[in-house]
């Protein structure tokens, strides 16, 4: 999964600004991801994923982000499903939201490699 620098960079601001509350969107980009949209709303735990699974399409997703404000960036059994529904790439951003905390998945829960670019 390749993902633009400064997109990297303005999730993981406002996963820290939204903290202790979860954060979540969907990725844009063909190639490489270049731009996200942002749920709107208040977050609180676990909605994310009802939000994410009434949004709708748009043409050139290619998968999800959200936040892990208590814990590693591994994904719940919840996100697994989540995966398997809403595209190819994932992102899972633990807390402290630095780079070295986010991974990557694809839609089964398979570790990609993630690069910045
Ligand atoms: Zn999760």
């Amino acid at each position: 999964m390749r993902i633009k620098k400064e997109v990297l960079e303005r999730i993981l601001e406002l996963c820290r600004q939204a903290y202790p509350n979860e954060i979540g969107g969907i990725l844009l980009g063909k190639d490489v991801v270049r731009d996200f949209i942002l749920l709107p709303g208040e977050y609180y735990r676990d909605s994310i994923y009802m939000q994410l699974h009434n949004l709708p399409i748009y043409p050139d997703a290619v998968g999800t982000f959200h936040s892990h404000p208590r814990g590693l960036p591994v994904p719940s059994q919840a996100d697994l499903g989540l995966f398997a529904k809403t595209g190819r790439e994932h992102l899972v951003i633990g807390w402290p939201y630095t780079e070295e905390n986010v991974r990557a998945y694809d839609s089964r829960g398979r570790r990609l490699p993630l690069q910045v670019v």
